[in-house]
Formats: C-alpha cells, sequence, structure tokens
C-alpha cells in the first residue's frame, strides 16, 4: 500500500525518490510504516463525516432494543440508504443480517458491524475482477503507460491529474501530461499550473485545437522523450452530447494507433458529494467510453460516503484512487478494508 505507483516486471525496485537507495533495509521498513500511518490517519479524517453520521444514527437505532427485530431492520435500512450506499447493496446486507440473526449469529452491535463490512468488502473486492484494478497488470515493456482521465465538468479531473502525477514522478517515472481539454480556455491554464507543481513537462496547444491533435503530438513527444507515463486530460464532455464522445472514440484510436494497447486504462472521474446523480452520470458514460476505473474526489466532502460503494458495485468498476482533499497529496490508492474499517467505530 506504501507503493502508490508500480508496473509489473519493475527492474528497479527501490529506487524510488521515496524510498532511497542510501537507506538499509529496516530504516526502509519504518519509513514506509510511517508513511502508512500518516495515510491512515488522512484517511480516517476525510471519511469522518460519513463515519458519524453512520455510528450515531447506528446507536441510536440500536439503543433501548433487546433484539433486531423488523422495525430495527427498517430503520436500518433507512440508514444505509441516507450514506447512499445503494438500494441494491442495502438489500444485500439486510438479507445477511436477516440470515445471521435466525441463525443467532447476530445478536449485539459489534456482531451486526461485522456483519456489514464483510458485505461491503465482498462488494468492493468483487469489483478489482473488472476493469484494471493495478497498473501492475501492464508491463514495465510498455512505454509510455497511457493514462486518460474522463468524466463531467468540476469533478475534479484536472486536480487529480496533477496529483496523481506528482506522486506517479515520486515513485521515479518520467511523467508527462497532455492538456486534450482544449474545449475552455482555462483548462490548459490550470493545468499548467498543476504541471509546473509537479515539475512534469505539459504538451498543450491553442484553445479550439483538436483535442485528438494535441494528444497524438504528446503521443509522439512520450515516445521520443522514453516517457514512462503520459496522462491526458479530456473536456469535461456531458454523455448527451454525442460529438463530444465521438470526440473521445477519436482520440483513443489515435492512441492504439501509436502505442500498443493504449489507452491502458481510461479512469472515469466522480465527485463523491453528488452522490446518486453522479453515478447516473457514470453510467451514461460507461455506455461509450471504455472506463477501466474509477477515481472518487471529494471524499472529505460528504457525510454520505457509502457511494463508493454503489459504484463498484453498480457500475462493477475497481475504485482505483480517492481525492481526500485539494492538496497535491490528498490522493491515495482506494484500499477497500481501509474503507471499510473507516466507515464504522
Ligand atoms: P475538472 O473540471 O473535472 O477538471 O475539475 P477540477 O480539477 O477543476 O476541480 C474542481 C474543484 O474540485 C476544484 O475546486 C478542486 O479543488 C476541487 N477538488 C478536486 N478534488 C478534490 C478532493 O478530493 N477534495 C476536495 N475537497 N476538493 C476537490
Ligand atoms: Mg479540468
Amino acid at each position: 500500500m506504501a507503493f502508490f505507483w508500480r508496473r509489473k516486471n519493475d527492474d528497479k525496485p527501490f529506487s524510488s525518490s521515496v524510498l532511497g537507495l542510501d537507506k538499509s533495509i529496516e530504516e526502509l521498513k519504518a519509513e514506509e510504516e510511517r508513511v502508512e500511518k500518516e495515510f491512515a490517519v488522512r484517511f480516517n479524517r476525510a471519511i469522518e463525516k460519513t463515519r458519524n453520521s453512520i455510528n450515531d444514527r447506528l446507536d441510536n437505532i440500536f439503543q433501548g432494543r433487546k433484539q433486531i427485530d423488523e422495525a430495527f431492520l427498517d430503520e436500518l435500512e433507512e440508514l444505509l440508504i441516507s450514506t447512499d450506499i445503494g438500494v441494491a447493496t442495502t438489500l444485500q446486507i439486510l438479507e445477511a443480517i436477516r440470515q445471521g440473526v435466525s441463525r443467532q449469529e447476530i445478536n449485539d452491535l459489534s456482531a451486526l458491524k461485522e456483519a456489514m463490512k464483510n458485505e461491503l468488502l465482498d462488494i468492493l473486492h468483487a469489483s478489482e475482477n473488472k476493469g484494471v484494478a493495478s497498473e501492475t497488470e501492464v508491463s514495465t515493456a510498455i512505454k509510455p503507460y497511457v493514462l486518460m482521465i474522463v468524466g463531467v465538468n468540476g469533478v475534479g479531473k484536472t486536480t487529480t491529474i496533477g496529483k496523481l502525477a506528482q506522486r506517479i514522478k515520486a515513485e521515479g517515472n518520467d511523467v508527462l501530461i497532455c492538456a486534450a481539454d482544449t474545449f475552455r480556455a482555462a483548462a490548459s491554464d490550470q493545468l499548467e499550473i498543476w504541471a509546473q507543481r509537479a515539475g512534469v513537462p505539459i504538451i498543450q496547444q491553442k484553445q479550439g485545437t483538436d483535442p485528438a491533435a494535441v494528444l497524438f503530438d504528446a503521443l509522439k513527444s512520450a515516445k521520443a522523450r522514453r516517457a514512462d507515463v503520459l496522462i491526458v486530460d479530456t473536456a469535461g464532455r456531458l454523455h448527451t452530447k454525442s460529438n463530444l464522445m465521438a470526440e473521445l472514440e477519436k482520440m483513443k484510436r489515435i492512441a492504439a494507433r501509436e502505442v500498443e494497447a493504449a489507452p491502458h486504462e481510461t479512469l472515469l472521474v466522480i465527485d463523491a458529494v453528488t452522490g446518486q446523480n453522479g453515478l447516473e452520470q457514470a453510467r451514461q458514460f460507461l455506455k461509450t467510453a471504455d472506463v477501466t476505473g474509477i477515481a472518487l474526489t471529494k471524499l472529505d466532502g460528504t457525510a454520505k460516503g457509502g457511494i463508493a460503494v454503489a459504484i463498484s458495485k453498480e457500475l462493477n468498476l475497481p475504485i482505483r484512487y480517492v481525492g481526500i482533499g485539494e492538496q497535491v497529496d490528498d490522493l491515495m490508492v482506494f484500499d477497500a478494508e481501509r474503507y471499510v474499517d473507516g466507515l464504522f467505530d
């Protein structure tokens, strides 16, 4: 988990600037543990609103009850729905609890929480079998690794690219950014600021240029520089605008022509704050774009953080990253266990 970004057959596993070559194994381990702990604390803080909302209500509906009965399950159903966990997931959890109760395995709050955690973990892990669950699935022989970022306006695409670029670079990779959101004037400027912050080169052209042409340039440049990773920003196209979807298709064709099997990942960025609405937009996106995974942003800004489960169950795609703030280091690799533990006290 301390590793942010690793490819298959990485020939220099210890040469990242995060870990450092000059350190002993013990020092490296201690360093890793420290980073791990720090992230755990920060993640728990980001998911605090959701956790408080779940646990306060759970305590409330559990209080004064002698047993888990239908009335209790009704209240639990309402609670789960209110976290944006989704109807399908809620029903699955209730069913598991009913069975646990009838087998007399669940008779207190902690057993109830444990049962819910297990169901949630099953759902989150099942989605890891689809799409691209890890960059380690793609060999280092393929250069550049092309990562396309898609999603509607305002969800956090550009911000996420900045964060990704910084972290992937810090792990010892040469990163290049492609500013293929040529639709809005400010988009390229905003991305340039992130690129500078991360110390990563950027390929951009003037507003209105065909995004596929910018991508073509960036692919050529990435190959010439022998860049390890090319991250591609795209316009915040709405699924209803079929011309914009066609544009995305064209970009993918060009990527595949220039680099074997590119794009290797297409991340759909979803804003956790928009909850079930965001999920509906995502569904529309999936109809046309070959999305391989999800980046869930703004988890820090919602008390309805259950949306992560609804996303993996209903879109059946792995959540790769979570955004936990606006700063450059506020991005984490999604960890199902950490997430589920973070939901309950
Ligand atoms: P884009 O239109 O999809 O490129 O979205 P931007 O990257 O421009 O982000 C839109 C807004 O969301 C900006 O104000 C970001 O600072 C904010 N944002 C992005 N990710 C996060 C996150 O993980 N947490 C919080 N709190 N804000 C975020
Ligand atoms: Mg943008």
